[in-house]
Order: structure tokens, then sequence, then C-alpha cells
């Protein structure tokens, strides 16, 4: 029996910052015993702000060893020296399938995680991918609850981690290399159609022109692409996260796609996300009542043998399954 959650507890610490209230209540919130669960929703409804857009949130992505974590910390400390307070959340989704993580090393950003004014948590370490978007959407509300006011997820640039967290974030950065292979052919075209923000990173030492190259090449390319559209076209700039140069120029790109949205386009944005985020949970929720099912488990394994081995066409192997799905409901 999971133990009862002091609720109004927990909301006046988040309120006032403490970062053990802060941690307690983002585990709360990825929890996914049902006591706890009911116990989030309280927390929540008691902390979040409907309609606030007082925070910054980011998405940065970007394959491994391109420098996010290195971002992160250059970006994270530059702003929490002006004054923000930043958290850092990860959506990993090498935890979803292997409950090890790309994202969740505790030596990264040493810096950042030493600063009273930032706040990082490592990905939720299992579940579904649907699972850990709904811990990390929750675990942001807490985190502007406390008064963070920019919000940084960052995630692998493996496809639906991506479109997953563009979905939850106002801004979405995308880290690259000059040298990734093919160039432009080296960036997903899914990529390019959800990144606000572009960052050759790495732009230091030898590769500097090569990466000035890269971006201008890539900057030319969108430009033709959404020639004569009315849509934001990314910007593509360079920069170093090493040295620590061009991170002030992101975060203006950043701050530029911000007020290109405005407070209507955000909120515009933020309430279509709500609605993505509904059927999300939805459907979610809707899987796991299938996996649960008693109808469903008592055929499982025979449908199962019966496709595998060709007996059974796929489309009728579904119809039996939800049969015995609706069987269960009436
Ligand atoms: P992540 O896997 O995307 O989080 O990448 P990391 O931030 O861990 O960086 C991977 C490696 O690249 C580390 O050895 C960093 O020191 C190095 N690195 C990160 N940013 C830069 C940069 O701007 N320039 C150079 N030369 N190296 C960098």
């Amino acid at each position: 029996m999971a133990r009862p959650v002091d609720v109004p507890a927990l909301v006046a610490g988040v309120r006032d910052g403490r970062r053990a209230a802060v941690a307690r209540a983002i585990t709360l919130v990825e929890s996914t015993l049902p006591a706890h669960r009911a116990a989030a929703r309280e927390l929540l409804e008691a902390v979040a702000v409907p309609g606030s857009l007082s925070s910054t949130r980011v998405g940065i992505s970007g394959v491994p060893g391109v420098g996010k974590s290195t971002f992160i910390e250059a970006l994270g400390t530059r702003l929490t020296a002006q004054g923000h307070r930043v958290g850092v959340l990860a959506v990993d989704p090498s935890s979803v399938r292997s409950g090890g993580s790309v994202l969740g090393d505790k030596t990264r950003m040493l810096k950042l995680a030493a600063d009273p004014h930032a706040y990082i948590r490592p990905s939720p370490a299992a579940g579904t991918l649907g699972g850990v978007a709904r811990a990390t959407t929750q675990a942001m509300l807490v985190l502007e609850a406390a008064g963070y006011d920019v919000v940084l997820v960052e995630t692998v640039g493996v496809g639906q981690s991506e479109v997953t967290v563009a979905g939850m974030v106002d801004t979405f950065c995308f880290l690259t290399l000059a040298r990734t292979g093919d160039q432009l052919q080296g960036i997903k075209k899914g990529i390019l159609e959800i990144a606000d923000v572009i960052a050759v990173n790495k732009a230091d030492g030898e590769l500097l022109g090569e990466s000035r190259g890269a971006a201008r090449e890539l900057s030319g390319a969108l430009r033709m692409v959404y020639r004569g559209s009315e849509r934001w076209i990314p910007p593509v700039l360079t920069c170093s996260a090493l040295e620590e140069s061009g991170v002030d120029e992101v975060w203006a790109e950043i701050a530029r796609h911000r007020d290109h949205l405005g407070p209507e386009g955000l909120t515009h944005k933020r309430a279509g996300q709500q609605l993505d985020f509904m059927w999300a949970l939805v459907r979610d929720e809707l899987s796991e009542r299938l996996r649960r099912s008693p109808g469903v488990t008592a055929i499982r394994d025979e449908v199962r043998a019966a496709v595998l081995a060709g007996q059974l066409a796929a489309p009728l192997a579904a119809d039996r399954i939800l049969a015995a799905y609706d069987a269960d409901q009436r």
C-alpha cells in the first residue's frame, strides 16, 4: 500500500520553490500507482495556472554526442546569471526501451546541477513513450509552479521522441554538426519540419569554417523550401557549446521565435498541444485497458499463435481481439 500523500503540504512546498518538495512532486506525477495518480491530479489542479504564458518552454534535441548537455550547461548558467530560474527535463527513448538511459548520466551538467537557480531532472526511467511524455509534461507544470520560468526539455535525436517533445514546448531547437556524413540528407526531413531554431554545434577549432559553411548551406536550402510561404523559417546558426560562443545568439533566436508567435499565437499553440495531449492520454489509457482486459488475455496467446502460423489473417484477428474487449465492457 502506498503511503498517503499530503497534497496540501506538497502544494505549499512547490509554491515556495523548495527543492525537496519539487522533487517529491515530480516523483508523484511520474508515479503510475493509482493512488498516486489521484494525488498527482489534485496537486496539478492546485498548482497549475491555466493560460499562463509566463514560462518559456524549449526543446533541445540532437543525436548523442552532438553536445546537448554541454549546450544546456552553457545556456542554463547564462540564463541563471541573468536572473532566470531554469528547469531541465529529459525525454529519453532509450530508457523507455531498456530501462537504461542515454540522458540520465549524473555526471552531466555539473555546474548547472550545483546552481541554486537551476533544477535538473533525469528522464523517468520506464514506461511507454506516452507515459514518459505525460510525466514530463506534468513535471514541467510543477517546475513552472515552483517559479522556474525557463524549462528546457532535452531529447535524443531518434524520431518519435522528438515529435513528442516538439508537442510540449513553445520552441524546438535542433542541434546538429557540420560533419553529419551526408550534410543535408543527414538531417531527417521530419526534423526540419518541427525545428524552430537550428544550431550547428562544435563550430570551433578546425571545424569552424566547415560549420559555417554547413549552416549557410542549410539556411539557404530552408529558405528555398519555404519560399513564398508565411511560415516561420528556422534560422540556422553556428555555436560552440564548449567555448560558449554563439550560445547567446541561439537564445536570441529562440526569443525571436517566441515573439513571432506572440501571446495569441502561443496561447493557440499551447491549446492545440493540450488537445493533442488529451487524445494521447486517452489512447494511452485505452491501450492499458486493452492490456488488462480479461477477455483479451483469455484469447491473446491463441490468436497470436494463429496469426504467426498464417492461419488467421491480421484483420480478422484484430476483430476477435476487439470483440473480446467489447464483451468485457458489457
Ligand atoms: P550530448 O550527448 O548531445 O549530450 O553531448 P555532450 O554534451 O555530452 O558532448 C559530447 C562531447 O562533445 C563531449 O566530449 C563534449 O565535450 C564535446 N562537445 C560538446 N560541445 C562541443 C563544442 O561546442 N565543441 C567541441 N569541440 N566539443 C564539444
